[in-house]
């Protein structure tokens, strides 16, 4: 049981990706970033990235932080997405899998325990990057309104995560 709850336990937590300046992961051991995109760079339903999550892209390139998105959602809004973050998206199976994460490694060309993967959603994000074994990081939603079967997944990976605490297994708020 331990060791199920250990790969969906975050090491960090963030606020919000806004959080992550490349101070911040730098100071983590971390010099590369494999991004979600639903909610952790673009909230559900926007047309896009907003000017403050586009200049913090631009803020992570400017310091040499590597960086590609690795969504689920394979729609022409990634694309489109990844064209204004201007950042490469990883090919490969969905998340859970660990198959677009090492495609986005590949990608990255960079060592996998200073490449973390980042992302709002337990379940998909953080488990996908413990099954590779590299650095997660945990961070809030953008917005709060999400799709009702998103919804659903929150209300037990509050509960997971609340145990996770508990069990000492993942930091108990935001550390940034
Ligand atoms: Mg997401």
């Amino acid at each position: 049981m331990t060791g199920c709850l250990r790969l969906l336990a975050p090491r960090y937590r963030a606020a919000s990706v806004l959080r992550l300046t490349p101070a911040v992961l730098r100071a983590w051991g971390i010099d590369a970033v494999m991004l979600d995109l639903d909610n952790t760079l673009v909230p559900w339903g926007a047309p896009g990235p907003s000017p403050a999550v586009v200049a913090w892209a631009a803020g992570l390139r400017d310091a040499g932080v590597r960086a590609c998105l690795v969504s689920n959602n394979l729609s022409g809004r990634v694309r489109a997405a990844a064209a204004a973050l201007d950042l490469p998206v990883a090919p490969g199976r969905f998340k859970p899998s660990a198959d677009k994460l090492r495609r986005g490694l590949a990608l990255l060309g960079s060592a996998p325990d200073r490449t973390a993967m980042v992302g709002d959603q337990l379940f998909t994000d953080v488990l996908a990057g413990n099954r590779l074994g590299v650095p997660t990081v945990f961070v809030g939603p953008l917005a709060p309104a999400e799709p009702l079967r998103i919804r659903a997944v929150r209300v037990v990976e509050r509960a997971v995560l609340a145990l996770l605490v508990r069990r000492g297994l993942a930091p108990a708020g935001p550390q940034v």
